[in-house]
């Protein structure tokens, strides 16, 4: 048996590639130094990969900003608007492509993010025309085969299969499928394949990930033509096809008939289809299994028992030879190494590995296959022992939350009356005026404001003093809010790093890394909590700010919280129980917050909820199970408060057409959505749906410093106002204003108050 990685981090483990692009995109450093950067994370993680005993190393997973922007060069699919930029300086036009690009008589936007697949990592949209053509441009892929020749190491490298490149992008104009740019695609694939053969390699990695989603039949043809086709011109290369993030599923049949040499399992998203496979009457023996055993997207420790017996049931039916132990998928999603980490409880880091780890864990599987010697018992002694801890480690168990959730009642997660009875009981306590007016939730998160916290932290200014510049932030912003007239004011968020770290770090159950970055696009890295434990809310985490800034005014002010689905989708979250059973436990800490902010005086409660539709499952097929808990525990944690309490929730840009009837079970008094940059467009699923509730749809674009003027808010109200009865109409903005400077808040939101105004006056 062999070993094998899908890919590896490539942000480097202090974060040197995000450093390193930065200071080479603010004109700080040279392109020879980023590329000098490049090459030693390089050769940093191969030789790390060969050290520990790595069979086939991937080459090509490296990427100084995103893998499927590097696919867009290699096919030479460069959208038209950058045909300006010459294309001998590759690395600028690169990441012009990424970042758009403003210089002397050049000034082009940037192409489209969005997320890759379910993970929290964010890729370059491809778009494609009817009459797209494609070239063989970038060489990034074959350079990088002969850097790692050169150090003796004989790479897989790795391509995004061409159904997955295609299906990935969007068509830029009417009257085509990118389906159907296949063929004019495929040749170019080949020259790729040719250049590379011509080099000695032996196998290539295709991720075609799309196989983990409901396919067409079209595209199940594209899938079937395409690795036969390849066959067919390179017969003696041995293709790596791999799949994850999911079951092959309905796909499964056309996977085992490809003429591929070996085919990759997500063992870890999708245990099952191990038996699928071994028992499929299209099973041919002689194809190779890559089994992806080691979790490429969480943090835990592998469980060697477990894993050991999913290999060995294979290893029954199928040589060893023609076996590969793998990741699940590439470790692009986990942390470089657990070594770096000093200040998590040795009895929690004893229950983690990161990239490196999982390294070792690879291989440590397959020599406890073949190497019965006292080292490798003991190794495996080890791991059994570490998750055995796990399982019985009081930092983890609670029995109260344990049993509070066993002693969920319906009415936990039902309002006390409909919307309709709530809703009149509101205005006679808040008193609003028709289309009433709020912000989402942060201001400004100055340059001061972060210092303040970073001085606090490192213990350079006391808490009394951290906590009166808090203060006075709190009350400028509040009179501030006062004079400009608006109607439900906002503490604004200054004490606060990040929408889920505050709470994790207040919440029993999660711990946190000092290193445990994650690529989440281009040079950003998220850091999400490790959340290993039942969550308990030990105090209040936010009536104290959220209680003073009330203290200041007399108009209300809106309570901020983050919701239980959010605070799992972004942290890396146990996997001893269902996921469903660990955002129950946040959902009720986060009740229990609720109840308090009420208590303490706040009739305006906001719970945001961005990630309830990053979180669905990739196969529609599993969508109703996951929306039918995900919406339960939001609604346990709103429904603990009496009839005139509103609550609000906010979501970010996010697609609802086909989960409306789940955004209206959340039965929100008040939802807030981003809508300014789609022109309203978002808002027709509301529309159509014919919504119940109140809705404040964005009318000012916040990821912009610019202005947006006084017409362009009421043009986008009264379109608001001509599909919504106007009862249910707020205005704000699209989302929380933390990344904007002070002037231009302040020139906008006075724009949105005298916005509001004109329209009520025309009543
Ligand atoms: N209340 C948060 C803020 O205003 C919401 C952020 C978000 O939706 N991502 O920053
Ligand atoms: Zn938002």
């Amino acid at each position: 048996m062999k070993t094998t990685v899908l890919g590896y981090p490539r942000i480097g483990s202090q974060r040197e590639l995000k450093k390193a692009c930065e200071a080479f995109w603010s004109g700080k450093s040279s392109e020879e130094a980023l590329l000098q950067i490049g090459t030693e994370l390089k050769k940093k993680n191969w030789l790390q990969q060969q050290q520990l005993g790595i069979d086939l190393i991937p080459s090509n997973d490296f990427s100084f900003y995103d893998q499927v922007l590097d696919a867009c060069l290699t096919f030479g699919c460069i959208p038209n608007r950058y045909k300006n930029i010459d294309k001998s300086n590759v690395l600028e036009l690169y990441f012009a492509m990424a970042r758009g690009l403003q210089k002397e008589n050049i000034d082009v936007t940037a192409m489209e993010m969005t997320k890759w697949f379910d993970t929290n990592y964010h890729y370059i949209v491809p778009e494609f025309e009817k009459e797209q053509t494609f070239e063989f441009f970038s060489k990034k892929i074959i350079n990088e085969y002969k850097e790692a020749l050169e150090l003796g190491i004989k790479t897989k490298p790795v391509l995004i299969g061409p159904v997955t490149f295609l299906l990935l992008g969007k068509e830029k104009e009417a009257g085509f499928h990118r389906i159907d740019l296949l063929e004019k695609l495929l040749p170019v694939y080949f020259e790729v394949l040719s250049a590379l053969t011509d080099l000695g390699v032996t196998y290539v990695q295709f991720d075609e990930p799309c196989l983990a989603l409901n396919l067409s039949e079209k595209e199940q043809q594209a899938i079937k033509i395409t690795y036969e086709k390849i066959n067919a011109e390179f017969p003696k290369l041995k293709v790596y096809l791999a799949n994850y993030f999911d079951c092959y599923g309905d796909n499964l049949d056309i996977a085992l008939q490809l003429p591929v040499d070996t085919l990759h399992l997500d063992l870890v998203r999708c245990t099952s289809q191990l038996d699928d496979i071994l028992e499929s009457k299209h099973f041919n023996p002689k194809t190779k299994l890559s089994l992806g055993v080691v979790d490429g997207r969480n943090i835990w420790k592998n469980d060697f028992e477990a894993s050991l017996k999913l290999i060995e049931k294979a290893s029954k039916k199928i040589a060893s030879e023609n076996l590969w132990i793998a990741t699940s998928c590439s470790l692009l999603h986990t942390p470089y190494d657990l070594d770096l980490e000093s200040t998590l409880k040795p009895e929690i880091k004893q229950w983690l590995a990161f990239a490196k780890q999982k390294l070792e864990e690879v291989v440590t599987l397959r020599n406890l296959l073949s190497d019965e010697s006292d080292a490798y018992l003991s190794l495996f002694e080890e791991n059994k022992l570490a998750n055995l801890t796990r399982k019985n480690s009081s930092l983890i168990h609670n029995e109260n939350v344990k049993e509070r959730i066993l002693n969920l009642k319906p009415s936990d997660s039902h309002r006390d009356n409909p919307f309709s009875i709530r809703q009149a009981q509101q205005k006679q306590t808040l008193n609003l005026p028709l289309f009433p007016t709020t912000t989402i939730g942060s201001f400004p998160q100055t340059k001061e404001v972060r210092s303040w916290r970073l001085k606090h932290k490192k213990g350079l200014i006391s808490q009394e003093e951290y906590d009166s510049l808090i203060a006075k932030e709190i009350e400028d912003s509040i009179r501030f809010q006062e004079k400009i007239g608006l109607d439900v004011l906002v503490h604004g968020e200054f004490e606060r790093n990040d929408m889920v770290e505050y709470f994790g770090e207040k919440l029993n159950g999660f711990a946190f890394s000092n290193f445990g970055w994650v690529q989440s696009y281009g040079s950003r890295c998220v850091k999400p909590p490790i959340l290993f434990g039942d969550v308990s809310r030990e105090k209040p985490m936010t009536v104290k700010w959220s209680e003073y800034a009330q203290s200041l005014t007399k108009t209300p002010v809106k309570g901020m919280l983050t919701g239980p689905v959010t605070i799992l989708q972004w942290s890396f979250v146990r996997n001893d129980q269902p996921r469903s059973t660990t955002c129950n436990q946040i959902a009720l800490a986060i009740r229990d917050e609720v109840i308090d902010l009420e208590q303490h005086g706040l009739k305006v409660i906001q719970i945001d909820e961005p990630a309830i539709r990053e979180g669905l499952p990739l196969r529609k097929e599993n969508w109703n199970a996951y929306l039918d808990w995900a919406i339960k525990a939001f609604r346990i944690s709103a429904s603990g408060v009496t009839d005139d309490t509103q609550i609000h929730t906010h979501m970010c840009y996010s697609e609802f057409n086909d989960i409306m009837s789940s955004i209206a079970a959340m039965d929100a008094d008040v939802i807030t959505i981003e809508t300014s940059r789609s022109n309203m467009e978002l808002l027709d699923a509301f529309v159509t749906f014919k919504y119940p509730n109140e809705i404040g749809p964005g009318v000012y674009d916040i990821h912009s410093p610019r202005v947006p003027s006084l017409t362009e808010i009421e043009d986008l109200l009264i379109k608001a106002k001509n599909v919504l009865p106007k009862e249910h109409i707020w205005v704000n903005p699209d989302c929380g204003l933390k990344t904007r400077a002070w002037p231009e808040t302040k020139e906008a939101l006075r724009n949105l108050v005298k916005a509001a105004e004109n329209l009520r006056k025309r009543e």
